[in-house]
């Protein structure tokens, strides 16, 4: 978020500022940006909200397991935070694919991993990934998921 008005002096003021991701125009009292308001209502709003897009991403930690592992999960639209700390994590993101909702995004993801986990789960050491995600990786051998063709109900 960046303000526009300079802060005169009156923390009560609105003042005009503006997003730096998405350039929504917002007004913002100093007292409010003091007290940890988040930075755009717009961002911060999707990052929560279950109605707006989200992904599902397909990561491969190649160091892992005998042969690597695949790793489905889900993250929103706003920003790639949630895939940066995958890569810090040793994996390549492979694929994302965006739909319409949450709960779209977490049918595909199960979907995914009924698929693959019942044959090639891997016992991995849960502080090897963030987020606990280590539950939801598989052994590469079984395979790599088509998202777009999971998405559309085509057999993995
Ligand atoms: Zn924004």
């Amino acid at each position: 978020m960046q303000l526009l008005d300079e802060f005169d002096g009156d923390p009560g003021r609105p003042l005009q500022a503006v997003c730096l991701r998405c350039d929504a125009p917002r007004t913002v009292a100093w007292t409010a940006v003091c007290s940890g308001t988040p930075p755009c209502i717009r961002c911060d709003g999707a990052r929560l909200d279950p109605d707006a897009p989200h992904r599902v991403y397909l990561v491969l930690f190649a160091h892992l397991g005998d042969v690597g592992v695949y790793k489905v999960g889900i993250t929103h639209c706003v920003t790639d935070d949630r895939l940066r700390v995958h890569e810090r994590s040793g994996g390549v993101v492979l694929d994302t694919m965006q739909v319409r909702d949450r709960a779209t995004a977490l049918a595909i993801e199960r979907r995914v991993l009924e698929h693959y986990l019942p044959a090639a789960a891997v016992a991995l050491r849960p502080d090897l990934l963030p987020h606990g995600g280590t539950t939801e990786c598989w052994s590469a051998h079984a395979g790599r998921p088509n998202l777009s063709g999971a998405a559309a109900g085509r057999p993995l």
